[in-house]
């Protein structure tokens, strides 16, 4: 089973694309991000600063993650939590320490192993994780579109708070020494603005 990595910023359509091609191709779905937001949902939890790498790598160690239907760390459900605004304020900063990466990387690889391949999703899998993943395709939108679809999903009030939101960890998640977001020089760089899931998983599907 092969390998398809997808990477793009937060609001590019990643998951939602992600999670339907691994379900067309009837293979396992990864969703990296939901790893760092469990690291900085344990952070969280343990009064940690998110700037303190040692003590984040040592955390991120010993944590227990279990993704599926839900997401439990360290057993306690923390699905709902993961997604809330407390965490997404903190996972870019915890996310730029290697020791974490490191982890994180290693569990991923884990999984494919595991799996015998699969869909993973995240900003580094194409450049970073799975180098040699069979198909990489980095998603991208406008970020007024970008931010249109988190204020949808994520039911926000306002979409110039969202956008500014997106913005902050854009340039936290570019701008990283270790493992930026970036396409993958051999990666097919898919521009999904107007267009429909179904029309950008279809195309995806057909690379495979
Ligand atoms: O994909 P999602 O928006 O849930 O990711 C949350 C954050 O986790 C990203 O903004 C980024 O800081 C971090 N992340 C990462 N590497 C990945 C996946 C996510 O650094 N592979």
């Amino acid at each position: 089973m092969p390998i398809v990595a997808i990477d793009g910023p937060a609001g590019s359509g990643k998951s939602t694309v992600a999670r339907a091609v691994a379900d067309r191709l009837g293979v396992a779905y990864l969703d990296t991000g939901a790893m760092y937001r469990s690291v900085a949902f344990a952070a969280l939890r343990d009064g940690i600063d998110a700037h303190d790498g040692d003590a984040l790598a040592k955390l991120a160690g010993n944590l227990d993650i279990e993704l599926g239907d839900r997401v439990l760390v360290d057993g306690t459900d923390a699905t709902a939590a993961i997604r809330g605004p407390d965490v997404t304020a903190l996972v870019s900063t915890v996310s730029t320490h290697p020791a974490v990466r490191a982890d994180m990387v290693r569990r991923q690889r884990q999984w494919a192993a595991e799996h015998g391949g699969g869909v993973a999703e995240g900003r580094d899998i194409g450049t970073v994780v799975f180098p040699h993943a069979d198909v990489k395709v980095f998603l991208t939108a406008t970020e007024a579109e970008r931010a249109r679809r988190r204020q949808r999903d994520d039911r926000a009030p306002d979409v110039d708070v969202v956008a500014a939101d997106l913005a902050r960890r854009d340039a936290l998640d570019s701008s990283r020494t270790t493992s930026p977001l970036r396409p993958a020089d051999d990666a097919v760089v898919i521009d999904t603005t107007g267009r429909t899931v179904d029309d950008v998983v279809t195309e995806i599907v057909g690379m495979v």
